[in-house]
């Protein structure tokens, strides 16, 4: 069989794509067989691996693309680096643990969720963010054209699921039902990433209902990595630099920050 029809054969298009450079650089390297095959089988490997990162990235849906080597952790020195250092690490997806980031408006709960994310799909697992109130319409739209259980299992197969400002807005009964129905698919199965502005405390003025407050967060928290970050917001650290706020008058956000602003 010709060399062509055997790479489309075996799929191997990343080294039919590039086999003339790999060759040429075997001539002028002087490379016995056993290394050029490695370095041909590498090429392969390393472009598939690219290729299904990339689609799991855009599955993921994420709102941008954030690293952990952007975040500048002398910035929050609340954080403990080592804890984020571990979750990057993804033990916490194999053990189906939750990490919920907390803190004011600024301090990188959203960026340190997609990091993780980012993370997760590099190491081949399926990612979905969604904020709050995205979750929220779907799951209220679902349950409206009978088609809850469906759609909550469509909720399970991610394996990390972000959910991104728990707790912008207050929730109906209903609401809060249907997320802890989620909750109950996912528990000890597939972790979450949450972010909220709001601290524990608040959570059953969030879900309407102390009852049900008290319920889900047993549930979120049973397996979970807690990162309360107490810091300053790094938007307004931002817009000191650009000179558009006083450098000492001390700036709190409001409470009611508008989502994603
Ligand atoms: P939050 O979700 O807590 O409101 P974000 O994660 O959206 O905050 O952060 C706001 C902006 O500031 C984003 O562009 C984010 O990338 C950036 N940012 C926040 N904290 C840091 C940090 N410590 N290092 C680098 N960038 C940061
Ligand atoms: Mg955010």
């Amino acid at each position: 069989m010709e060399l062509e029809a055997l790479f489309a054969k075996m799929k191997l298009d990343h080294l039919a794509a590039q086999l003339d450079g790999l060759c040429e650089q075997a001539g002028k390297r002087d490379l016995d067989y056993k290394t050029f095959l490695t370095e041909a089988l590498g090429t392969e490997w390393r472009g598939r691996h690219l290729k299904g990162t990339e689609m799991r990235l855009k599955q993921a849906r994420l709102p941008m693309v954030k690293t952990l080597e952007q975040f500048d952790f002398a910035f929050q020195p609340s954080l403990d680096r080592r804890i984020v250092r571990e979750l990057a690490g993804l033990s916490f997806v194999e053990r189906a643990e939750n990490v919920i980031l907390l803190g004011p408006p600024g301090v990188g709960k959203t960026h340190l969720a997609i990091s993780l994310g980012v993370k997760a799909c590099e190491a081949g697992h399926r990612v979905l963010y969604l904020t709050f109130e995205e979750l929220l319409t779907r799951l209220k739209r679902a349950a409206t054209e009978q088609r809850l259980t469906q759609t909550l299992q469509q909720l399970s197969y991610p394996k990390v699921l972000i959910l991104d400002e728990i707790g912008y807005l207050p929730l109906s009964r209903e609401e809060a039902h249907l997320f802890f129905r989620l909750l109950g698919r996912r528990y000890e199965k597939a972790p979450l990433i949450l972010t909220s502005n709001k601290s524990f405390l608040d959570w059953g003025e969030i879900f309407g209902d102390q009852v049900l407050a008290t319920a889900i967060l047993d549930r979120l928290l049973h397996h979970a990595t807690t990162l309360n970050i107490k810091g300053e917001s790094y938007r307004l650290k931002e817009k000191r630099k650009a000179g558009l706020l006083g450098k000492t008058s001390k700036v709190e956000e409001p409470v009611n920050a508008v989502p994603g602003e």
